[in-house]
């Protein structure tokens, strides 16, 4: 029987029942499925270079004895390292593993075993290392006349010699010598893959592997067959060695760049798709935003004013907006979002604002209050901490249209609420909120305008991918006057030197903030925690005042005690992280964050975010402890070298690579096979360019050369549904 790419992997010569089951577990269904497990890396073995040659940042290959093999504890967590010393006649070198690839990994190596160490060079405290590695025995079963050689992800159970033999037969039938696989179906139809046969979209199966994009879009991109591509990858020619090994061979090429094109003519078709709805059209009359603008006790900042225009231009249009308006912690994102509310409020639309938390709420309402209300504009708040009659009564209110702007919480997406005339939907620190809820409040309303906006900078390469079904505009500049937060890591032995520094700001009318990761003392991880530090300080410090705040503190306390913050009636804040969001008070000056080694780099760009938003001078303390990670170390040199959210961003990404990066930002976006956001990010341009051109020539994707995109783009999008 000929093979097809849906033919169980199981039948495949060589493989049989048992290891078509492991596969199985391993998501590798079918032949077509095997093809596309693609090799982590390669080894060329003709490059093989001794160690004193090497340069921080290559990718190479090494032959070397195994010196040591050990394990040690990180800093004071609970997370383990390990680490195989190699060496050969010219040097040493380490490599280091943060996780065990697979049960058994370094069990595997003896000393003075012949190894074979495949990777990238990296720096750590100035001495050349590998991280992650691909170790090798040499020796055993490997046959040595291939230099250039695919590395899989070792498993159990399956040596990298028997992938290599199932891979070539595989890439034998399917692709040098394809056959039709519907023969045997069209002669016996009353077989078992009868049922397949019926089930398949376009009857019949496609002989070898098919081409999934059309021949002009190759061309144009300059782009191998996707069949050409998928022997290459894993039978890759000889004298292309340099080019796998930074997965920029033709093949790899193919490959990322088709994965990429899939996400982003999903994203094109979301975008496409909005652009067909039709928007509650806002005309004209500015005059109201006009009129606002003009009692503001400060002019609009140029990126300000440009991200306003933006918004309004979009809000006139026949479609709804759709737009991320991005910008660091500070630079006035609220004034935007406000005054497009009032534009809406003078077309007769109410505005929805949607927050994380409610402290921020509630500091939207009140200054949204102090701003609209002289105009006319009814602002109301809504939050989870409303007594069930005042929620019901606002709940009249917005559903009557008595108040136009609505600020509130995920208490604005309750059943209970219905809106009037809902035209505007804004969601704040919208990566704190998942896909769902943003559009559980957009369905509130029939087709509203719809604004998001984050203080969470990610690089601009990156921004089009993550949210790359919206328009964005950037803020990229500060309101005046406000001098650049000078950081500082402190190791704990000069605590009292910072309580001093804190002391003398305090004395010139500043306020502090003290943040904290944890609420409650956890002895294992032996961190001071916010509640016994606070009683701490009061004693140490009588003539000050401090207030303490924690997640686990009444909504009306927390409100309560921001408020006298704000009022200047504390000196200095002590809190946990839920600070870290939207706060703002000017006078604060100082933030000293404690444990600064537990915290992410967005985090504490977050953080820091709290202060430097007046006239003063500010400054932010990072405290570290002595048994300070690698990664930690660095994440406090970055912080202390730029305020520039997007190096920052950047620096993220580089450290923890896209998948932990964008982490719960979004999920999907994670999953490709070879395709790296970081590495490919010029592909990614072609492919969103491409995604965007064939939606143009052929919006419904009806030609038969697009056939196979169509039924991608359907699964793509069930995938992202389910
Ligand atoms: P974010 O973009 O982080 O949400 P906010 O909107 O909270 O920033 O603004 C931070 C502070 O800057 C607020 O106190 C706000 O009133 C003030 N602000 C906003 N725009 C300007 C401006 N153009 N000039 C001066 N201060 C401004
Ligand atoms: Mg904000």
């Amino acid at each position: 029987m000929a093979l097809s790419i849906e033919t169980e992997v199981q039948y495949l010569k060589g493989v049989g029942p048992k290891l078509g089951d492991l596969l199985r577990r391993r998501g590798v269904s079918t032949v077509g499925d095997l093809l596309e497990w693609f090799p982590r890396g390669y080894e060329d073995r003709r490059a093989a270079r001794s160690i004193s040659t090497l340069e921080p940042n290559e990718l190479v290959s090494i032959q070397a004895q195994v010196i040591n093999v050990r394990s040690m504890q990180m800093g004071r967590s609970h997370r383990k390292m390990y680490e195989v010393l190699v060496g050969d006649s010219t040097g040493r070198i380490s490599c280091k593993y943060f996780r065990v690839p697979y049960k058994g990994y370094f069990e595997r190596f003896q000393v003075q075993s012949h190894v074979r160490v495949s990777g990238k060079v990296t720096v750590y405290r100035g001495m050349l290392q590998f991280s992650h590695p691909d170790i090798h025995l040499i020796g055993a079963e490997e046959d040595d006349q291939d230099e250039l050689l695919p590395l899989y992800t070792e498993t159990e159970g399956l040596r990298p010699g028997k992938l290599r033999k199932i891979m070539a037969q595989a890439i034998n039938e399917l692709i040098d010598h394809p056959q039709d696989p519907n023969a045997s179906f069209k002669k016996d139809l009353s077989q078992k893959e009868d049922a397949r046969w019926e089930r398949n979209p376009y009857k019949a199966l496609p002989i070898g592997v098919p081409e999934s994009l059309p021949q002009w879009m190759l061309e144009k991109y300059e782009l191998t067959s996707r069949s050409k591509a998928l022997k290459e990858i894993h039978q890759p020619p000889m004298e292309l060695g340099a080019k796998y090994l930074e997965f920029r061979s033709p093949a790899q090429k193919r490959i990322i760049f088709e994965e990429f094109f899939w996400l982003e003519l999903h994203l094109a078709a979301i975008k496409a798709g909005v652009q067909k709805e039709k928007a509650h059209k806002m005309t004209g009359r500015l005059e109201l935003v006009d009129q606002v603008r003009a009692s503001l006790p400060f002019a609009l900042t140029g990126a300000q004013s440009r991200a306003l225009a933006e918004v309004l231009e979009d809000m006139k249009r026949a479609h709804p907006m759709h737009r991320l308006v991005q910008g660091d912690v500070g630079c006035g994102k609220t004034m935007v979002a406000l005054l497009a509310s009032v534009f809406a409020n003078s077309n007769g639309f109410q505005s929805a604002i949607m927050v994380p938390t409610e402290i921020l709420a509630e500091q939207h309402f009140k200054n949204a209050t102090k701003l609209l209300e002289p105009f006319g504009i009814k602002v109301a708040l809504l939050t989870g901490q409303l007594k069930a009659k005042e929620k019901q009564i606002v709940h009249d209110e917005i559903a009557a249209g008595n108040v136009h702007l609505i600020v509130g919480t995920h208490a604005l997406i309750q059943k209970e609420v219905s809106f009037d005339r809902l035209g505007l939907v804004i969601i704040d620190e919208q990566h704190r909120f998942g896909v769902d809820q943003r559009n559980q409040l957009k369905s509130k309303g029939v087709s509203p305008h719809f604004l998001v906006m984050t203080a969470t900078p990610i690089p601009r390469t990156l921004a089009m991918t993550v949210y790359g079904d919206l328009d964005v505009s950037i803020i990229d500049e500060m309101p005046p006057g406000r001098s650049p937060i000078v950081t500082r890591k402190v190791f704990d032995s000069k605590r009292d030197k910072v309580y001093g520094f804190m002391r003398e700001q305090i004395g010139k009318g500043r306020q502090a903030y003290i943040v904290y990761p944890l609420v409650e003392e956890s002895e294992a991880m032996d961190l001071k925690d916010a509640v016994s530090e606070f009683d701490k300080l009061k004693f140490k410090f009588p003539d000050l005042r401090f207030a303490l705040l924690h997640g686990k503190m009444k909504p009306v306390e927390k409100e309560e005690i921001m408020r006298d913050f704000r009022a200047e009636k504390y000196h200095c804040l002590i809190s946990t992280t839920v600070i870290e969001v939207g706060v703002d008070v000017p006078n604060a000056n100082i933030m000293i964050i404690e444990h600064a080694e537990r915290f992410g780099l967005s985090q504490l760009h977050q953080l820091r975010g709290r202060v430097g938003r007046g006239e003063h001078k500010s400054y932010c303390v990072l405290m570290l402890s002595y048994a300070l990670s690698e990664e930690g170390r660095f994440r406090a040199e970055i912080m202390e070298q730029t305020t520039d959210g997007f190096k920052i961003a950047e620096a993220d990404l580089e450290l923890r690579g896209p998948g932990e990066f964008l982490g719960r930002r979004q999920s999907g976006l994670t999953g490709f096979k070879m395709a790296n956001l970081v590495r490919d990010v010029g592909l990614l341009q072609d492919a969103r360019k491409a995604a965007f051109e064939i939606l143009k020539v052929d919006p419904q994707l009806k030609s038969q050369e697009h056939q196979w995109v169509n039924k991608k783009l359907l699964e793509t999008q069930k995938q992202y549904l389910g």
